[in-house]
């Protein structure tokens, strides 16, 4: 029997890839979309049967197996508030990004009624890229290598830096056995002064199509180590958020991530 989904972000860039995909697979069924009303929102040829707004999905997610979220911050948040009660039998599979404490909160307690799985990267790559970028972080002397994400994304993004971008800097962090929030500079400009040791530093760029690309780089006094991903269009998110849905539908309650689904531990 398929799969029902249900899609928060349904008009989206990455709704549309969504719908496109599960069009073309016999285990899954997309049941319906979420986005705010609005003109752009017809359900006619958006691969969803129908389109409801946040504040009237409980009745969709209720008849969901799998609800998945790519859509923005305060939209999660809506549905949590107003629906997490209904989420009974429906797993969580979370895409957004720019997520902030309060969100992950409210993840946690949906967590503890159903299976949650919230990824900032839904790719193969990006998660084997996580351990790397540990394990380099930890094998060079932090006094020796610095360390400097950069990242690139389409004009229209709304974060910086991405979520995958951030979870790299976590995954450094840990690999020196500290905590990101020690460490994070975003950017640089004026007069800087030298660059203070340990730091882990962002670098968004913004412009064009851009599906998503990271760097990071491990800068010594005589080699760099540059450690990167880039993506070759957004359907490699989506094919990665739909291989974590058929994972996480009928699992306990509890918080999964990407590389339990993957087996990259
Ligand atoms: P998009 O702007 O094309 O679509 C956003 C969707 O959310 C639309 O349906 C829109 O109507 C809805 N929405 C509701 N409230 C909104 C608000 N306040 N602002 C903007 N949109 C709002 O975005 P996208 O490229 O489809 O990305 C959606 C989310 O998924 C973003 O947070 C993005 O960073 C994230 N993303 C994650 C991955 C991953 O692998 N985890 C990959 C790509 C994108």
């Amino acid at each position: 029997m398929a799969l029902d989904l249900v899609v928060s972000g349904a008009t989206g860039r990455m709704g549309r890839a969504l719908a496109g995909l599960m069009e073309d697979a016999e285990d899954l069924r997309a049941l319906g979309g979420i986005a705010p009303s609005g003109p752009e929102v017809d359900p006619a040829g958006s691969g969803y049967p129908e389109i409801v707004p946040p504040d009237a999905c409980g009745e969709l997610i209720r008849r969901a197996d799998v609800l998945i979220d790519f859509s923005a911050p305060t939209q999660l948040a809506e549905i949590l508030d107003r629906h997490g009660d209904t989420l009974d039998g429906t797993a969580l599979v979370v895409g957004t990004t720019g997520l902030e404490a309060g969100h992950h909160e409210r993840l946690r307690a949906a967590a503890e009624r159903v299976p949650v799985l919230v990824a900032a990267n839904f790719s193969v790559g990006v998660n084997l890229l996580l351990g790397l970028v540990e394990r380099a972080a930890g094998a060079l002397d932090g006094d020796a290598y610095d360390i400097e994400i950069v990242e690139a994304h389409h004009r229209r993004k709304e974060d910086a830096p991405s979520g995958t971008a951030l979870a790299l800097g976590e995954a450094a962090a840990r690999g020196r056995g500290q905590d990101l929030s020690d460490l994070r500079t975003d950017g640089r400009s004026g007069r800087t002064g030298a660059r203070p040791e340990g730091e882990i530093a962002f670098h968004a760029l913004r412009g064009g199509g851009e599906p998503g690309e990271h760097v990071v780089h491990f800068l010594g006094e005589r080699e760099r180590i540059s450690l990167s991903h880039r993506a070759a269009g957004r359907e490699l998110f989506a094919e990665g958020a739909l291989v974590a849905a058929r994972w996480l539908a009928g699992r306990d309650a509890g918080e999964y991530r990407m590389t339990d689904v993957l087996g990259l531990r």
